[in-house]
């Protein structure tokens, strides 16, 4: 080990940072994060210190650096743009012993400023010894995607327990398994998810009952996994699908997202296919409830977002009626994914000033506001609308949208399969005939369409292959 990492206190105490500009602004920033009373040197402060001067958080002194600036220093960044006065500031402080640090200079520093990952009080520090701090900077970005933000919180209330929960438990044994149970449990779960007050009473009961381990772990998770590229799915997602020990998903769950879930949890296909026996959703509903009670922690993926057209709802209204605990976790709907994979902006300043989601269909039969859906400047995006494909153009254009209103067909969106369809409403019903039919396909209509010829970007894998071969895409 080069250099010894610790975690220092400086919290009022005086620290010194030579120079004005924005790199010396980064470090006097820092020191105050940790409370320090800064003090900067410098002829001239630039705008982010004068903005910091202004408001009263640091001290500062208009001139260059004199030797006494150092008196009663706890620690000094040198950060001017002049080698000698650097070296100077770095020679003076080692014969004093006070710690110093000169910006992308290695060999004048006794210490050097890691990267750092900040869910205080939990702070993960990544340090090269001063040899690549870029590479200690992509090492940082790894770990603030491993760290919930919410970390923090989670310390602080183990925090206000400690002094209680080390009477309760005097061997140190016993005290380890009691914070373990507690930090990777239900309390830890669900102060991560944001529900401080529940994890609160929670703690408190596990302390009264001496064991976190008769908490019931039993909670389902309603995420929501993105149209398909694994890429977008969220952090919270993600750390979720890793901790799951069953996984109740349907047909939109695309396989290099199931691929994430966690090995050992218990697989359960409820796919939703048309024209296949579905399961009901009652079923689905029982099932959850049923996994939960057992104590797993159960893991409820769909496609898209939960709450647009997933049904999260009813599913949540049947879990929160049987007391089951859950939690929902956005995500991108496909409407999103698709017009972005696609380049179709939604909507546009000139073309569209609105934007509708809707279901090809509705519950039993019901008819959609198609006067409403045929209005000028505004898109329109139909969620299941392959099989009405026919019928939905025509009603738009017997309700008053011309039939060049260009249209879209996007069929596995953000997949390697993705084929995006181009036409108008007169002509797409023909040209999209042979697009399969059970491949997840989303429509678009509206001016923003056109669009798509312009800002296409994304290429899915199978680009090459001709149009005339849609059957392989299924
Ligand atoms: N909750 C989901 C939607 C469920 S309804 C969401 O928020 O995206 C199912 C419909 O979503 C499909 O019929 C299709 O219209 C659309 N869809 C979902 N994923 C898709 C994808 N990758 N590409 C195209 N359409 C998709």
């Amino acid at each position: 080990m080069d250099l010894l990492p610790i975690s220092l206190n400086i919290r009022a105490r005086a620290c010194l940072v030579v120079g004005g500009g924005a790199v010396a602004a980064r470090k006097a920033e820092l020191l105050m994060r940790a409370g320090a009373a800064v003090t900067v040197v410098a002829p001239a402060l630039g705008s982010e210190l004068q903005r910091h001067r202004d408001g009263g958080r640091l001290c500062h002194r208009a001139r260059k650096f004199v030797p006494e600036d150092l008196a009663g220093c706890a620690l000094v960044i040198g950060a001017t743009d002049d080698p000698a006065v650097n070296r100077d500031i770095s020679m003076r402080c080692r014969q004093q012993s006070i710690p110093v640090n000169v910006v992308d200079a290695p060999a004048l520093c006794t210490f050097v400023i890691p990267s750092i990952v900040d869910r205080s009080p939990v702070v993960v520090a990544v340090s090269s010894a001063g040899q690549s701090p870029v590479l200690a900077r992509q090492l940082r970005a790894r770990i603030e995607s491993l760290i919930p933000s919410s970390y923090g919180r989670l310390a602080v209330l183990a925090g206000r327990f400690r002094d209680r929960v080390k009477r309760r438990f005097q061997d140190v044994v016993e005290r380890r398994r009691f914070w373990e149970e507690v930090l990777q449990g239900p309390v830890g779960e669900m102060m991560l998810a944001g529900r401080e007050r529940v994890a609160t009473l929670a703690l408190e009961l596990a302390l009264q009952r001496g064991s976190a381990a008769a908490l019931s772990r039993g909670e389902v998770y309603l995420v929501g996994a993105g149209p398909g590229d694994p890429d977008l799915l969220t952090f919270r997602a993600l750390r979720l699908m890793q901790q799951a020990d069953a996984v109740v998903y349907d047909h939109l769950v695309s396989p290099p997202i199931l691929d994430l879930v966690r090995r050992e949890a218990n697989r359960i296909d409820v796919g939703k296919k048309r024209d296949r026996h579905p399961i009901p959703q009652e079923e689905i509903n029982r099932l959850l409830v049923r996994l939960a009670r057992a104590g797993n922690r159960v893991l409820r993926l769909k496609g898209g977002d939960p709450f647009i057209f997933g049904r999260g709802g009813e599913e949540i209204a049947y879990l929160a009626e049987k007391g089951i605990p859950f939690q929902v976790v956005p995500g991108i709907t496909a409407a999103l994914g698709c017009a972005a994979y696609a380049g179709i902006p939604l909507t546009h300043r000139d073309l569209a000033h609105v934007c509708i989601f809707v279901p090809g269909h509705l519950k039993e039969d019901a008819e959609l506001d198609w006067h409403g859906l045929a209005r000028p400047r505004q898109t329109v995006v139909i969620y299941m609308g392959r099989h009405n494909l026919e019928a939905t153009c025509g009603k738009l254009v017997a309700h008053g949208l011309s039939g060049a209103t260009p249209a879209a067909l996007i069929q596995d969106g953000t997949r390697e399969g993705q084929r995006v369809v181009v036409a108008d409403l007169a002509t797409l019903p023909t040209q999209a005939q042979d697009a399969p039919l059970d491949a997840p396909t989303l429509l678009i209509i509206g001016e923003v369409v056109r669009l798509h010829r312009q800002l296409a970007w994304f290429e899915p894998a199978n680009t090459c292959v001709p149009q005339a071969g849609w059957a392989a895409a299924g």
